[in-house]
């Protein structure tokens, strides 16, 4: 089940978050009800993928941390937008 981390503010500016599991992918609740500046996110959980090259015996690894993605192998570095091929591909899957 997709999960969302809203993040909301109390009176004092402190963000609070919390995880919420939904259904629709898509999920985007009334957020004025919880104040000013909330937002909601798309909340993936830390993991690491291997992937082996095509071209060597090399194994790549491509890390999520949070909405950020990273991988070790050239194409990542190559790619303007820093996104490789495997990249894209566990983008597809989440
Ligand atoms: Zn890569």
């Amino acid at each position: 089940m997709p999960k969302f981390r809203l993040v909301n503010f109390n009176k004092y500016g402190n963000p609070r978050s919390r995880i919420i599991e939904n259904d629709d992918p898509n999920y985007s609740p009334d957020l004025s009800q919880f104040g000013r500046g909330a937002f909601i996110e798309k909340y993936i959980e830390n993991k690491e993928f291997k992937f082996k090259s095509s071209t060597s015996d090399y194994e790549y690894t491509t890390k999520v941390l949070g909405n950020k993605f990273s991988c070790n192998c050239p194409g990542y570095w190559r790619s303007y937008s820093r996104e490789c091929k495997h990249v894209k591909e566990i983008k597809n899957k989440l």
